[in-house]
């Protein structure tokens, strides 16, 4: 993958983890070289984040400086999420690390390094009080923020509650791991009692989901990386998606993507459309790119692994690429404003 400026301004690649700068993380190298020497392993596989990747050979000097005797395998499989452990490495390996992303089901096997942004995250929310309603107005409000700025949500809790805000927050499903946080595919923790929430974290690939899933919301960005205040606008975002499925509404054969990856397969999805349609074939991959797709000759696809595959890169595949839900709408299974944001809910 190039240049990200190629990619729509949702796009994964443009979050907290997307650095414009050297930023010192915490790999937790202690407690990596514990777990070597306690499991006394031979072979230790470590996998970061596209964002963290150029840091990996020095991370794997500091570990061999640390224990002695031991071969570190590096993934170098594309990585943009929990839901996409190198499940290769991870059976190959006696120690396995995953950074950057927090646990989407826990196992013993694999150690989660979080790497928590160093970030100041109160500057960005003062500035943002003059974008978000009054509490006076709007008393309640919402929050929520992604993995990386976790090590501050009480902070940020706090700082709405002593300007006067009620803050409502919850855990959301079993895909995410703390309170208040979101996923690009889950925005369970943003179903509150509120009308406006606040997103405090880098990039707009989430706030922009958030605001698909929630129409009915204000979503304010509060963004401590960039250093911006905006509000989320999906406008874009929407007329891109209505457009593909007007594209694939004379589609007479469909391509159904099964994705491999241990975290994003929805094999009852797949079966649904399948059963629904004598037309459609089911295509099994692990990374979904515009190349894999461009020898097979079918009208459009629908890809039930990754839903920000198909709404932020849609446009850069040669047929239209739909979520299940548009799906149904471009077959006339249900009316074409009932589509919504793809959400992907539980683990495996
Ligand atoms: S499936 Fe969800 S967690 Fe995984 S890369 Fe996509 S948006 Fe992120």
């Amino acid at each position: 993958m190039s240049d990200h400026s190629e990619y729509s301004r949702g796009d994964l690649r443009n979050t907290g983890l997307r650095l414009k700068h050297d930023r010192e993380w915490d790999y937790e190298l202690d407690r990596i070289a514990e777990a070597i020497d306690e499991r006394d392993a031979d072979t230790v596989g470590l996998q970061f984040p596209e964002g963290l990747k150029r840091r990996a050979p020095s991370v794997a000097d500091d570990i061999r400086e640390l224990v002695d005797d031991v071969t570190v395998l590096i993934s170098g499989q594309p990585c943009y999420g929990a839901c996409d452990l190198d499940t290769y490495l991870m059976k190959r390996t006696d120690v396995f690390v995953h950074f950057g992303h927090s646990p989407m089901k826990e196992s013993e096997k694999i150690i989660y390094v979080p790497l928590f942004s160093n970030v100041e995250v109160t500057p960005i929310m003062a500035e943002a009080l003059d974008t978000l309603d009054d509490p006076g107005v709007a008393p309640e409000i919402g929050l929520v923020t992604t993995a990386q700025h976790m090590n501050r949500f009480d902070e940020m809790r706090e700082f709405l509650e002593d300007r006067g805000y009620t803050v409502r927050t919850r855990r959301g499903d079993d895909r995410l791991t703390h309170e208040g946080q979101v996923l690009g595919c889950n925005y369970a923790s943003a179903d509150v009692n509120a009308d406006q929430v606040l997103y405090v974290g880098g990039g707009k690939f989430h706030p922009l989901g958030l605001a698909m899933e929630h129409p009915e919301k204000r979503v304010v960005i509060a963004d401590p990386v960039n250093n911006v205040v905006t509000v989320a606008d999906t406008e874009q975002f929407m007329k891109q998606r209505f457009g593909a499925v007007h594209r694939a509404m004379d589609a007479e054969s469909w391509g159904v993507i099964f994705c491999t990856k241990i975290g994003q397969g929805r094999w009852e999805e797949a079966q649904r459309i399948l059963d629904d349609n004598d037309d459609a074939y089911l295509l099994t991959m692990d990374e979904v790119t515009p190349d894999r797709l461009r020898n097979f000759d079918v009208d459009a696809f629908v890809n039930t692994g990754c839903p920000r595959i198909t709404t932020d890169d849609g446009p850069r595949f040669h047929k239209p690429m739909l979520t299940p839900g548009e799906y149904d709408a471009a077959v006339g299974n249900k009316p074409l404003s009932e589509i919504g944001f793809d959400t992907f809910h539980g683990t495996w």
